[in-house]
């Protein structure tokens, strides 16, 4: 999960990383306020998870408090690269002297993490990096051993940042290991005519395996590109839309990916997929299909379960309560085997509901499922 500039600056702050005094406000009104507060003159920043703000018009000084609205009015509603602006953050300029690019990013493939640094940080960092890639040094950090200020050292010289920057390059470090984040950038880092280093702006993407650790961002922090997933993670279901016709639901990961291929195969495209995990309880299946049933795309649903820890005759109870609960109004296609599956066969054949139809085999349910949703 990515935060927004203004959370990653709070965490920066909480580091004891220096950064501009600033504030948050979805209201243009309330942005004039903010600008006096904060001493007059401010620079508008855009809060959208998307780099290159400052380019699209996202980012703007204002001159004093009228002009502080002004601009909040112009940038709130506006879009940058497909990300509507919510909010915008008012910070207090500073006076910059010089831009430093600095981020520690995990490195898979080398099992730890990466020190990306340049001197030559600031907006246009990625033609820096392109055209003169001696000018970006990429230092590798062992895990265990962290960023010590030893090791700052030795990437503040690498990358020719002044002594200061040190202190930051370690405090830096820090939010990365105890905010779970995967990611920490800070573009700029600059050198004020004052001699102060401080964070101007900033990415930190979290880890999403430690979201239970880090349940402050919850709410806000939480972004899914469709409100149905939003939805289903409030439920706890593994949830994730696609752009075809036949819903999904599965037991495990493994099976739910081959049962995509599948239909794939079969010639229709899947909606949407549903990991009902390990554990499918009638609450599970009703929330599920609740889900599944929701998203308008769906033409035909395809349940696929292989009983092995789960009982299939369990599941089939959960469908026909799920049946109790939620109006199905789609044609369903269950696949049941393994664990228990001839006793859940008889559940859902007893219920006989008009809409629900077995197969034997996932190959045939693909198939049933396929033409329904084609003929829809
Ligand atoms: P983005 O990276 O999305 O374009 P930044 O926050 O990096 O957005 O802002 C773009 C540029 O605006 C920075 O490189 C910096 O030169 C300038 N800037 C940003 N915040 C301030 C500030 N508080 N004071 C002065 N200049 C700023
Ligand atoms: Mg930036």
């Amino acid at each position: 999960m990515d935060l927004y500039e203004h959370q990653a600056r709070e965490l920066f702050e909480e580091h004891g990383i220096l950064v501009p005094r600033a504030e948050v406000t979805d209201s243009p009104k309330e942005a004039r306020e903010i600008a006096r507060r904060l001493g007059g003159r401010v620079v508008v920043k855009a809060q959208v998870k998307t780099g290159g703000r400052g380019k699209a018009g996202g980012v703007k000084l204002a001159a004093d408090p009228a002009a502080a609205e002004l601009t909040a009015r112009q940038i709130l509603g506006m879009d940058i690269k497909g990300h509507t602006v919510g909010k915008v953050m008012l910070a207090q300029p500073v006076d910059i002297e010089t831009e430093f690019y600095v981020s520690y990013v995990l490195d898979r493939a080398a099992g730890g993490f990466l020190a990306i640094a340049s001197a030559e940080g600031g907006m246009d960092i990625e033609e820096v990096a392109a055209t003169r890639p001696d000018a970006v040094v990429r230092v590798h950090i062992d895990p265990a051993e962290g960023v010590t200020s030893a090791k700052a050292g030795e990437i503040a010289d690498a990358a020719g940042l002044p002594p200061q920057t040190v202190d930051v390059l370690v405090r830096l470090w820090e939010v990365l290991i105890r905010e779970d984040a995967l990611l920490v950038e800070v573009n700029p880092l600059v050198r004020t005519r004052q001699g102060q280093i401080l964070a101007l702006d900033g990415k930190v993407t979290l880890d999403d395996n430690a979201r239970f650790r880090q349940a402050r961002w919850g709410a806000e922090g939480a972004e899914h590109d469709d409100p149905l997933e939003a939805v289903a993670a409030a439920k706890g279901l593994n949830y994730v839309k696609l752009d075809g016709e036949v819903g999904i639901i599965g037991n495990g990961a493994g099976l739910v990916m081959s049962t995509l291929d599948v239909v794939a195969g079969c010639g229709a495209r899947p909606a949407n997929f549903l990991d009902i995990g390990g554990g499918a309880s009638a609450q599970i299946m009703a929330d599920g299909l609740t889900v599944i049933l929701s998203d308008p795309a769906v033409k035909s649903v395809f349940v696929n379960v292989f009983g092995g820890i789960t009982a299939c005759d369990a599941v089939a109870d959960g469908i026909v309560q799920a049946l109790d609960t939620v109006r199905l109004t789609k044609p369903l296609v269950v696949r049941l085997d393994g664990n228990n599956a001839a006793r859940g066969r008889v559940i859902l054949d007893e219920r006989a509901h008009p809409l629900v139809q077995q197969a034997t085999t996932m190959d045939g349910a693909a198939h049933k499922a396929a033409q329904l949703a084609n003929a829809a």
